[in-house]
């Protein structure tokens, strides 16, 4: 195609805005699919999770062919934990479509993708969509568009992707807003490597943006920040259906492969360029993503070790960004150390592997990674390490200061809600960074922003924000770096013994109120024994929370084992069987439902 007549093209949104429905209608009257083909609803959210979810997880690509032109259709995955594949898929673009719904506005992932987008100098095009509900109000979304977003919205193209209406304004805005990209066939070949994924009948399937030159099939390429090269054997687009081309010139979006068995060997933002002929110098913004919550994930049943080890690296085939190595407790047995890009990315994970391979399991609260800033000792000199687990806490009297990750978060709310939510952030060590107020009418809503230690909302911060505002409120943010805190390592101590699992980093200022939770919590969830067992939360050598559960009674045994001998041996004999799934702390049986049961409370 020639390059005046291409369009690349992504499409932002909130959730729920409508963006996966924007794209089927698309692709439907475009052409790339029949009505037949269409009933499956939603094309480009092909994973289960995202489907019940209403999540894009992977970005996707679809071309498609309209009066002529070439539309590359970017899936981009909406959430934060994703920011930097989003940053990838737009970078491939010329141009994005603001989707916002008619009856709700402006919300807070719209915004934090309408900003990233403009940072990539975007044409955007606003789509105001669902304006066949009652309660649209197309008047004043468009006033909150220019208002909240600075954009001009008189030319917004209304439109309802459901029943079908202004779907021709909408290709038609395309064509005519978004500039065609540049490129020069002549130069030699640099592209970026916008994502990657498994395909078990492809390999690894790598999606592309040509900047210069050309890529074809039988080439030789060479992947600048990897240092490797491959030979090309498949060029493509999807249609959505997959669709072989002799080459992708340059400002086309498509598939390469090249036999590359893993997508570890891939990098999202990497350079591919010509292994004869090498571009001078790689595309910039190449970044390594780095996990940023940590947990534990253990069988419930020892016997799962293996099969979870193999589901783990199934996962990794097709999602490179989390990692996981073998850890183990004395509480929970064998089990991971795994980290993710995010909380949600972390329950995504953790849902498919409990419902796509069937594992029951068991999550330690998640942790962030925390800077230990560690003076020297006899054999060690003075450094910084990054600590992802609460167990290999280093020994505090070497410790000068530990420092913890921070976020901005941006939280839209009626105003019903906002005393709560103030109350909340307050609570978890927030700072206020601003409050103003946006729309008019019914659609007036809060913004607050806070900063926010990542460590205070890993917890359970967004399900405490969603209940308090009964669902309204939303809630988006952003890394804003490291800084020091007063923070402590709470252990948790049964009958005098600590228990690795349990143990986590908290403030200093909350950790006794958190320590007490967790030993009123442990109180009621295990078991008397014949005698007293204290529980306690305690910081180095100082007990800052304590319960007790009392001794079972003698009298109470001795009713319980009394008379027949029968009853008695059998009631032993399921106590054996009991033990075997038990777990012993300074000689106190703890039934692993107890520390499961505490864990998913925590
Ligand atoms: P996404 O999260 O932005 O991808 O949103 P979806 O495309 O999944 O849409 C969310 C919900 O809104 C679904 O139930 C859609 O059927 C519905 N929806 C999407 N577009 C429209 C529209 O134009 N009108 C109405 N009434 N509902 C719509
Ligand atoms: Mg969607």
């Amino acid at each position: 195609t020639k390059i005046d007549r291409i369009r690349n093209f992504s499409i932002i949104a909130h959730i729920d805005h409508g963006k996966s429905t924007l794209a089927d209608r698309l692709i439907q009257r475009t052409g790339g699919l029949t009505d037949r083909e269409m009933t499956h609803g939603q094309i480009l959210d092909n994973m289960e999770i995202e489907q019940e979810r209403g999540i894009t997880i992977k970005a996707q690509t679809v071309r498609l062919t309209w009066n002529g032109y070439e539309l590359n259709l970017m899936d981009t995955p909406g959430h934060v934990d994703f920011a930097y594949e989003v940053s990838r898929s737009l970078a491939a673009c010329e141009g994005a479509l603001l989707v916002v719904d008619a009856a709700q506005g402006v919300e807070a992932q719209t915004l934090a993708n309408v900003y990233q987008s403009i940072e990539h100098d975007h044409e955007i095009v606003p789509v105001i969509n669902k304006i066949d509900l009652p309660a649209a109000d197309p008047e004043g979304v468009r006033q909150e568009i220019e208002e909240i977003i600075g954009l001009d919205a008189s030319e917004a193209v209304l439109a309802s992707a459901k029943s079908g209406i202004g779907i021709d304004d909408v290709l038609q805005a395309i064509v005519d807003k978004i500039p065609p990209p540049k490129g020069d066939r002549d130069k030699p070949l640099q592209a970026m490597l916008v994502d990657s994924w498994y395909d078990p009948y492809l390999g690894v399937v790598i999606l592309v943006r040509v900047m210069d030159g050309a890529i074809r099939k039988g080439q030789q390429v060479k992947f600048m920040a990897a240092g490797t090269t491959h030979l090309i054997d498949r060029v493509g687009c999807f249609t959505p259906k997959r669709t072989d081309l002799p080459e992708l010139g340059p400002g086309e979006i498509g598939f390469i492969t090249a036999q590359i068995k893993e997508v570890s060997e891939t990098r999202v933002g990497d350079t591919i360029t010509d292994a004869k002929k090498p571009a001078s110098a790689a595309l910039p913004g190449f970044k390594e993503v780095q996990p940023v919550v940590f947990c534990g994930l253990f069988p419930v049943d020892a016997a799962d070790f293996e099969k979870l080890r193999d589901s783990l690296y199934k996962l990794r085939l097709n999602d490179a960004s989390f990692s996981f190595e073998t850890e183990s407790s004395a509480a929970l047995g064998f089990g991971f150390r795994c980290g993710f890009l995010g909380l949600l990315h972390l329950e995504i994970i953790q849902e498919r592997l409990t419902r796509e391979y069937d594992l029951d399991l068991i999550t330690t609260a998640p942790s962030v990674v925390y800077k230990m800033h560690l003076t020297h000792s006899k054999n060690e000199p003075a450094q910084t390490i990054e600590l992802h687990n609460p167990a290999d806490m280093p020994d505090p009297n070497r410790i000068e200061r530990i420092e913890e990750p921070w976020i901005e978060a941006t939280i839209y709310t009626p105003d019903e809600y906002l005393g709560a939510i103030l109350k909340l952030c307050q609570d978890r060590r927030g700072i206020q960074k601003g409050l103003t107020y946006v729309g008019s009418g019914a659609h007036q809503r809060a913004q607050v922003k806070y900063e926010l230690p990542l460590n205070e909302v890993v917890f359970d911060f967004y399900d405490r924000l969603k209940s308090i505002s009964r669902g309204y409120a939303s809630f988006d943010y952003e890394q804003i770096g490291y800084r020091e805190g007063d923070l402590v390592k709470m252990s948790i101590l049964v009958n005098e013994e600590p228990v690795d699992a349990l143990s986590m980093i908290t403030h200093r200022g909350t950790a006794e109120q958190r320590g007490r939770g967790m030993c009123e919590r442990l109180k009621e969830l295990i078991p008397r024994h014949l005698f007293k067992i204290p529980i306690q939360a305690a910081i180095g050598g100082k007990v800052i929370a304590r319960e007790t559960i009392s001794a079972m009674r003698k009298d109470v045994t001795a009713k319980c084992y009394g008379g027949d001998a029968t009853r008695k041996r059998k009631l032993l004999e399921k106590q054996k069987k009991g033990k075997a799934k038990m777990r012993e702390y300074g000689n106190v049986s703890i039934p692993q439902e107890a520390f499961i049961a505490a864990l998913r409370m925590g």
